[in-house]
This record gives C-alpha cells, structure tokens and sequence, in this order.
C-alpha cells in the first residue's frame, strides 16, 4: 500500500491530494467518487447520532481534502459495521470497507493515538499474535494499562469483582494465557504477511 504524499507545509487542513490517495489506495475508495451525496448511507446508520460526522459528511470531506478532519473523526471508529448502509446505498459503495480503511490509515499515520477502539485493536491483535487466541485477562490489561498506569490501575480495580465472579464462574482461569495449537504457525503466516505488505509499501512510496 502506498503512503499518503505529504501535504505541502502550511496546507496540512486541505491536502488535494488525499481525495486522491483513498481513490487508489483504501480498499473500495476507488467507488467514491460514484458517490451521489444523497445520504442513505447516514441516514441509515444506526448509530449516527454516536459520530461525528456521517459517512456522507466523510466522503464529503475526503472530496474536499480534508485529510486530518476525516482522519481524526470518531466516525471511522464508532461504526459497528452493520453493513445498512451498504446495502441500501443507490451506488454500491462498500462505505464499511472504506471506514474500516481509513481506520487502518488513521493508527499507521498517527493520527489515532487516543481512540479507545484502536488502543482494544491493539491489545486484542498481541494476543491473537502471540498466543494465537485472545486471552480476556491479557487483552483487558494492555487495553486498560494503555491509557496510563495510574488509570490502568483504576481501571482494573473497578473491574475487580467482574473478574472475580468470573473466576469463581469458572469463565476465567488463572495460571499464564493458554496458546492456540498452531500458535507457531500462525505467528510465521502474520510474520510473512508483515513482510509482504512492508515491501509493497517501499515499493509505493517510491512510485
Ligand atoms: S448512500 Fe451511497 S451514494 Fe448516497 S451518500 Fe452514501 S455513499 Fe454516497
Ligand atoms: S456499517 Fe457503519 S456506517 Fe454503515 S450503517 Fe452500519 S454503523 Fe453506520
């Protein structure tokens, strides 16, 4: 995948560019300039009221070159892919595919350092990494210690008598996360895809 083209110094707001870069390079981007503005897609969003913009608004903003407000809007993370808006939306845009793209683009640029749903992606995704499944204990303390030690303590002490009634449940062991047979197979299929994708994203940026 390539990389956005910096945004020349002074223009970081308004990048033209970037209407360009989603086109080519976020998976169903290249649909969005089919896109009609005639708001289906928000207007069946379930959740819309839970964003800040709606994807109709987004699409918009990606038109006009707005990369950081789109890039920075809870849109991309609050969606819960439902997939209404994809099914009723008059032009076929895969508008869940291009959430969930700009999503990816927004943590690898930076621009999500504080997004709750990114911070659990990330502890989710090194337990799947490492141990092949997700461990509930692991994923919720790299979740909660995420946002800082002292809250991540506060956080694990509200949360103490859930955890407690689930061990007693028997819904929760104790002893080190267990590993999923295979967890060495997996772990060198996601090491060959991290290459794969590192060398196509050299490739791109020198294109
Ligand atoms: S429903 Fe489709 S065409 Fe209409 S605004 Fe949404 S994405 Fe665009
Ligand atoms: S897939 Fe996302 S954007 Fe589309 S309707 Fe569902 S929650 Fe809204």
């Amino acid at each position: 995948m390539r990389t956005i083209a910096a945004a020349p110094a002074g223009s970081r707001t308004y990048d033209l560019n970037f209407a360009r870069w989603v086109y080519q390079n976020v998976d169903g981007g290249d649909r969005l300039s089919l896109c009609m503005q005639c708001g289906m897609c928000s207007g069946s969003c379930p959740i819309g009221t839970a964003m800040d913009h709606g994807p109709r608004k987004l699409f918009m903003m990606i038109r006009a070159g707005m990369k950081e407000a789109v890039l920075t809007s809870d849109t991309i993370w609050n969606c819960t892919q439902c997939y209404n808006c994809v099914v009723r939306c008059p032009r076929q845009i895969p508008v869940t595919n291009i959430l969930q793209g700009l999503a990816t683009v927004a943590v690898r640029e930076g621009y999500a350092p504080e997004q709750p749903t990114a911070k659990f992606a990330k502890a989710f995704w090194f337990s799947v990494k490492h141990f092949g499944r997700t461990d509930e204990r692991l994923v919720t303390a790299f979740f909660y210690f995420s946002f800082g030690l002292v809250e991540g303590i506060k956080r694990g002490l509200a949360n103490l008598p859930i955890a407690l009634r689930m061990i007693k449940a028997g819904r929760m062991h104790l002893g080190a996360p267990h590993r999923a047979k295979g967890a060495a197979d997996l772990r060198a299929i996601i090491a060959k895809a991290e290459e794969i994708e590192k060398r196509e994203r050299a490739q791109g940026a020198q294109q």
